[in-house]
């Protein structure tokens, strides 16, 4: 039964395919967001013991039936959610052709093809962001390449790192981010053995961006009293607010106190592709590494990151280690086999899906689908200021922050929450600078004026319903 026979499987292939086609055709039709009830779908699951097999077909219909029911349909155009966009269409094709030929990542003479395909597109992004020499490597995501990346520049740092571990530094090693930077930078210091104390949060400036006179200050304050910094991560595209630090400052800092510069540009990156953007993300090409989330703008299925850096040899130094029963059958070529260059081992082929929908929309296509969501973003704002919302961020990016002015931070919430519990739209409060406001991020390519004016309608009812009720507003 673990291969269903093959006079069977074109039927199943067909079942499968409707159900895919169903749901990328009628998402929009589905409330946004389920209810929340573990009860239910845990007695659902029940049902399923593993006793009695089912039908490959009914199989099937579990899965889609449960997905349907149970999810925030992220592929949803009034998802206006935490970068989660639909998924390209060629991306879902990559990803089962992956799942088919299930090539293994791990070393390369096993996948010439797939691996090429990985360097290929690696470089090609790479020199999108101003690396002549990208190297880099394929991730889960961006936790990933941000764990990648401290990893990369404690090696790099501290050459004893690798072999002779933490302990061995005669000083104790810092790094500098600023206070709106994603957290997957404390779990990253957690996960290296640096604990989260080792990151110093910087505040931020009026404009959310990191404040580089503080940053300074506290190095030689840090240096002074026996730290060791290494390394400065710069966020170009904060998760709540969409803001870019100031990227050529922070490189002259890192250059000037030979500190490694990374910048987190997991979702903001992909503005790079925009000549009127090119300003914003200026100096990015400085950093020694970036992480760019292939599954965040570039709307390929889950998990596709990426880290770049224009170090060609740093992901060798930190990940090599020689094993006897790895294939050596491509030894004596100029190639590198992935396991020796990055944190995972067997790995699947992330990287065709990128292949596949930048073959298909190529870097235009790409292009005027992320201009379209900046300008969506652009008229959102515009109708949330002109029906008296107070506009909370200042970016280009589409993320909005906003707040219905003069009322408490309950309100702000219970505006949101009134929203999502609607199924028309999904959106999120969140805090910026201690401010506690609701997000709203154009994260689907094919978000319409029409679903912007349902989340706007929306929201005016969730504002009107709540001075209704005068308990529960502040
Ligand atoms: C999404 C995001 C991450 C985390 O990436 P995952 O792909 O969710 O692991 C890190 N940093 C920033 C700025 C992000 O937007």
């Amino acid at each position: 039964m673990l291969s269903i026979p093959a006079e069977n499987r074109a039927d199943l292939w067909n079942i499968l395919l409707k159900k895919v086609e169903r749901y990328a055709s009628e998402v929009h039709l589905l409330p946004v967001s389920p209810v929340l009830d573990p009860g239910a779908v845990r007695g659902y699951l029940r049902q399923f013991q593993f006793q009695y097999p089912l039908s490959p077909e009914n199989a099937i219909d579990v899965a889609a039936d449960g997905l349907t029911r149970w999810q925030v349909h992220t592929p949803h155009p009034c998802y206006f959610g935490l970068f989660n966009p639909a998924p390209t269409t060629m991306g879902i094709a990559a990803d089962t052709l992956t799942a088919a030929f299930n090539p293994q990542m791990a070393a390369w003479s096993h996948n010439p093809f797939a691996n090429e395909v990985e360097n290929h597109v690696v470089r090609a992004i790479g020199s999108k962001f101003g690396y002549t020499n990208a190297d880099g490597t394929f991730c889960s995501g961006g936790m990933e390449a941000n764990h990648t990346a401290l990893l990369t520049a404690l090696t790099h740092h501290f050459p004893g790192f690798a072999t002779d571990g933490l302990a061995s530094l005669p000083l104790r090693p810092v790094l500098y981010t600023s206070s709106e930077s994603h957290h997957s930078i404390l779990k990253a210091a957690r996960m290296a053995g640096l604990g989260t104390v080792a990151v110093r949060q910087v505040p931020v400036d009026e404009k959310l961006r990191l404040r580089v006179d503080v940053l300074c200050q506290w190095i030689q304050q840090d240096r002074a009293s026996g730290l060791a910094p290494f390394l400065v991560v710069a966020t170009a595209g904060t998760t709540s607010a969409g803001v870019v630090d100031p990227l050529t400052e922070i490189a002259d800092l890192c250059e000037r106190e030979f500190l490694w510069m990374h910048t987190d540009a997991a979702w903001g990156g992909a503005a790079v592709l925009l000549p009127e953007f090119g300003e914003l993300l200026h100096g990015i090409g400085r950093s020694d590494s970036i992480t760019f989330d292939a599954h965040k703008w570039f709307s390929v299925p889950m998990g596709a990151g990426v880290y770049l850096t224009r170090h060609p040899e740093i992901l060798s130094q930190t990940f090599h280690v020689t094993s006897a029963y790895m294939p050596k059958d491509a030894t004596d070529l100029d190639v590198v086999d992935p396991h020796t260059h990055s944190m995972q081992w067997s790995r699947r082929f992330t990287g065709l899906k990128v292949f596949l929908s930048l073959l298909v929309a190529g870097w235009d296509g790409y292009a005027s689908a992320i201009r379209h969501q900046a300008s969506m973003g652009d008229l959102l704002r515009t109708l949330l200021r002109d029906t008296g919302w107070n506009i909370a961020n200042d970016t280009v990016l589409p993320v909005v922050c906003f707040e219905d002015p003069g009322k408490s931070p309950e309100h702000q919430r219970a505006i949101a929450n009134l929203v999502v519990a609607s199924g028309k739209a999904w959106i999120s409060p969140t805090v910026i600078a201690g401010r506690t406001v609701i997000r709203a991020c154009i994260t689907h390519y094919g978000t319409a004026p029409d679903d912007i004016d349902t989340l706007v309608k929306a929201l005016h009812e969730a504002r009107a319903q709540l001075n209704l009720a005068p308990a529960f507003g502040g």
